[in-house]
């Protein structure tokens, strides 16, 4: 028998969060403070000018306030870090964004680790990474936070499910490997030197598949009625297309994210959750 998976709408789940995010931004207006987001953008690179110019709108559209500074790439990195200095003592800026990828010369670690903690809403600090493991976290990262609110929208319940995290990036695969294990799914990690990866993925409840290869995961390597989160983004012929392989996946999994429209709307809509609680912390001190 064929099922169809039902898919797990990211864009309707973000807009709903916005709603709510839009009315806590009024209530912190009302009480004086403006929610405000500086973003950095070293050099011209297409992809990182496209989200810093999303991240900006849509942090406008539920009422915050966001800076964009743009840099050129030959900027000296003690440039960079005077400027992120500069936002840590500024009151009126909640969170610093430094977007990645920077140019070579620059030393990404020291970029990230020259944020305030309590306005990284990013979550790259090594003292919220750190929070994050022992489970007492200021800011949960954008992405894995996406995916966990995808995964509450669908109704599915992780406690004692096996949960099949594909990567091992800083960025996703970690954490969201420390969110599921928080949630109590028994979580098992798989990267470029996993044998038998099929075998894996198809002992997965949960499988969320963050690559970045085109189609890797095929509806053979899925369990029927899997949870299937797809973050990928791959550019194939002008086409933007995840790591799983859509067509073939939504016959086998119970779940499935589409590209785009799935994880990715989430993203932001986590940055700017993560800077709201930064303005609000603000207000409780
Ligand atoms: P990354 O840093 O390049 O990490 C990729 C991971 O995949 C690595 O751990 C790598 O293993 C593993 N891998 C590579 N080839 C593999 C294979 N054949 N089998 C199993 N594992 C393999 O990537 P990332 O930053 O985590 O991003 C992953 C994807 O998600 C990209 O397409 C990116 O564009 C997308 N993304 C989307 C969003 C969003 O908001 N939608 C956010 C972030 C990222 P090793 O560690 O062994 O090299």
């Amino acid at each position: 028998m064929i099922l169809s998976a039902k898919i797990i709408d990211g864009s309707k789940v973000a807009k709903e969060i916005r709603t709510e995010l839009k009315k806590q931004v009024s209530d912190l207006i009302d009480d004086g403070i403006t929610p405000h987001l500086a973003v950095i953008l070293v050099g011209e690179d297409a992809a990182s000018q496209t989200y810093v110019s999303m991240k900006e709108k849509t942090a406008n559209k539920i009422g915050m306030k966001s800076t964009v500074k743009k840099l050129p790439s030959n900027v000296e990195q003690d440039e960079l870090l005077r400027l992120i200095k500069e936002y840590n003592e500024d009151d009126s800026v909640h969170g610093i964004l430094v977007q990645l990828p920077l140019p070579y010369h620059i030393e990404e670690k020291e970029v990230l680790n020259t944020i305030d903690p309590e306005k990284d809403v990013d979550s790259f600090h090594p003292i919220n990474v750190g929070n994050l493991i022992i489970g007492d976290k200021k800011f949960t990262p954008c992405t894995p936070a996406g995916i966990m609110k995808l995964i509450e929208s669908a109704g599915v319940e992780l406690n004692g499910k096996h949960a099949v995290v594909l990567g091992r990036s800083n960025i996703v695969g970690k954490p969201i490997s420390l969110l599921l294990l928080e949630k109590n799914a028994t979580v098992t990690i798989c990267h470029s030197r996993t044998k038998n990866l099929g075998e894996v993925t198809k002992s997965a409840d949960v499988l969320v598949v963050a690559v970045g290869r085109p189609e890797i995961v095929t509806g053979k390597m899925i369990k029927p009625g899997a949870v299937v989160i797809d973050v990928g983004v791959n550019k194939v012929e002008g086409e933007l297309v995840g790591d799983v392989q859509f067509d073939s996946a939504k016959d086998v999994a119970g779940w499935i994210t589409p590209v785009p429209g799935g994880v990715g709307p989430m993203t932001i809509t986590m940055l700017l959750q993560n800077t709201i609680k930064a303005a609000q912390e603000c207000q409780n001190k």
